[in-house]
């Protein structure tokens, strides 16, 4: 296999980790690097364990994205989807991670799940964990009664998008990683480009978002944002929200992306090959971020 090279990319989560904590942006894109390998160094291995671990919400989040993931697999494979018996079994795999993670099975196996209240021994109630279990239940049911769902499945096969992993195009010589959670074209021959949501909604982060998936119509799929439906649904509520995009407003995340690109290609050491000094790379002053980062033990041991 070829050796693989920390190229630059860029993507809204690494936006996010930039704007929050430099040092927490250069353990989780730098640091951590190689720590895959058998032989890496014990600190790098480290920090790519702890790259790993999720918040016990960001799990329950990806949870119900693999659910509806696995859900629109099966209906496009033609099979039987029995709705009681696959949201028992999403409950039965939660139930397997979670007892895997309290083992901290993911120090051997880091893609395993990996939580941060067990890394961290937080000190989380069993309701907190049902309430989690029951939270992630009726997103999942939730999805299966929405009418979207049903246009969706109306819908034939070979006008659906399915995006199952994020791929990369490039924008001004850059990889940007970005891509829908399900698109489809609809009775109308409108691209419809979706993003499942399962918490509360950020209306700044999810007009970011919905904007990436506009410049991914634009430069990938070749769709001007007047000729897109851009939905947020989220499966908490069941709301459906179509968000409006149009020229300017992709032209503001085009800019948006490129100064992204700029501030972090200023702290590199040397941009051109992509190497970064961890000296150069900031610790956040605000310690409310670092209680729930996953760079703590290593960067902040004394909280
Ligand atoms: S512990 Fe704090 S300063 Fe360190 S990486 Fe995390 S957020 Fe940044």
């Amino acid at each position: 296999m070829p050796e693989l090279t920390n190229t630059f990319s860029w993507s809204r989560s690494r936006d996010h980790t930039f704007q929050e904590c430099r040092r927490r942006y250069f353990y989780q894109y730098y640091g951590s690097w190689g720590g895959w390998e058998p032989n890496a160094p014990e600190q790098t291995r480290r920090l790519y364990v702890l790259k790993q671990l999720s918040s016990r919400q960001q799990w329950a989040g990806r949870v119900v994205h693999d659910a509806v993931e696995m859900a629109l697999r099966t209906i496009a494979e033609g099979h039987e989807l029995p709705q009681e018996a696959f949201i028992q079994d999403v409950v039965e795999r939660m139930r397997q991670d979670w007892r895997n993670s309290k083992a901290r099975g993911y120090w051997d196996n880091p893609k395993t799940a990996a939580l941060f209240e067990h890394e961290y021994a937080l000190d989380v109630k069993p309701e907190v964990w049902q309430a989690l279990s029951r939270h992630v239940v009726t997103c999942v049911r939730t999805f299966f009664r929405l009418p979207l769902l049903a246009e969706i499945r109306r819908t034939p096969l070979e006008h659906w998008l399915i995006e199952y992993s994020s791929k990369a195009f490039e924008f001004d010589g850059t990889a940007i990683w970005v891509a829908p959670d399900f698109g489809f074209r609809n009775v109308d021959d409108r691209l419809v480009l979706v993003d499942w949501k399962t918490g509360a909604s950020d209306p700044e982060a999810t007009a970011f978002q919905l904007g990436c998936y506009a410049l991914y119509a634009h430069e990938v799929l070749k769709q001007s944002p007047a000729e897109v439906d851009l939905l947020e649904a989220n499966l908490r509520d069941g709301l459906v929200t179509d968000v409006h995009w149009d020229d300017d407003r992709l032209d503001a995340i085009r800019e948006r992306i490129r100064f992204s690109i700029r501030s972090m290609k200023a702290y590199l050491g040397e941009p051109e090959s992509n190497i970064a000094v961890v000296d150069n790379f900031e610790r956040a002053e605000d310690l409310r971020l670092c209680r729930w980062c996953n760079y703590r033990a290593v960067c902040r041991p004394e909280l």
